[in-house]
């Protein structure tokens, strides 16, 4: 009842478009923002800060340099009016099977060896790094966030979280809210549309860095054919593989000038694909 009437209030708040914490996605919808970009990017940095603690990185050094020239060709494509600038975007590569990626707001981006694994070629990692970078771009967590606490935690975690105070219980939601729940045993999803908008973005990106938009959707193939008993646990953060791959084949005629255009202008990144041992 309580958190029925919160997010109705949010609403309302949000069809007027003048209320603080409403905003318009980059695809054009509507959604509530309840953090600032600030206490988003202290979770991202923290939450990163853990994940580095916990879990291996992969110090070999050529592969850790496929990997950064991708995600260096991705960055350079983020058009200036998100906020960030290249250097701001910070790259691990963790030393796991985990077929997964991740990218934190304020840029912390996390590939997996297991990822890579997968992905047959630079244009195919280019579209699951452009993916991630494209939930950061479009604020997913904070818009995931702000609904948990409109919904979970009410009115108080909301307030504490405004107030610039993160407790214990608030950084357990951020962890989930940011997609990081695979690691602490909880899984939350990102939502259709926010998969569709991540889709759209990314393969933007990709084609505008130089890499085939064509080859997001032999990587989405792939990721959907290894389902079954064991499926990646990139899928269980980010769902719907199905119409993922009809959107991503329909987006394709769109892109391609994009690709053809950076080709001409020499965008033509040559990174070269390295597999773990
Ligand atoms: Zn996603």
């Amino acid at each position: 009842m309580f958190a029925g009437m919160l997010k109705r209030t949010g609403l309302v708040a949000c069809l007027s478009l003048t209320a603080a914490g409403c905003a318009v996605s980059p695809t054009g919808e509507k959604t509530l923002l309840l953090n600032s970009p600030s206490q988003m990017n202290s979770l991202g940095s923290q939450s990163f800060e853990q994940m580095k603690e916990k879990t291996p990185i992969e110090n070999d050094a050529r592969i850790n340099r496929y990997v950064q020239c991708v995600a260096d060709a991705i960055v350079m494509q983020v058009p200036s009016e998100y906020g960030y600038t290249p250097s701001d975007w910070e790259l691990i590569v963790f030393k796991d099977d985990a077929v997964n990626a991740f990218a934190l707001p304020g840029g912390k981006m996390g590939v997996y060896t297991g990822m890579l694994q997968v992905a047959d070629n630079q244009h195919q990692l280019a579209s699951v790094i452009g993916h991630e970078v494209s939930h950061v771009l479009a604020q997913h967590s904070n818009a995931r966030m702000s609904q948990q606490q409109l919904t979970q935690l009410g009115m108080a975690a909301t307030s504490i979280v405004l107030a610039d105070r993160v407790d214990s219980k608030t950084q357990q939601a951020a962890i989930m809210a940011l997609g990081l729940g695979a690691q602490y045993g909880i899984l939350l999803p990102y939502s259709r549309q926010h998969e569709s908008e991540a889709d759209t973005l990314g393969q933007e990106l990709m084609a505008k860095a130089g890499f085939d938009p064509r080859e997001a959707v032999a990587l989405w193939q792939k990721m959907a054919q290894k389902g079954g008993a064991t499926p990646p646990e990139l899928l269980s953060t980010h769902p719907a593989p199905g119409t993922r791959i009809q959107q991503l084949d329909r987006q394709v005629q769109r892109y391609m000038p994009l690709y053809q255009q950076a080709q001409a202008a020499g965008r033509r990144p040559n990174c070269e694909r390295l597999k773990p041992r």
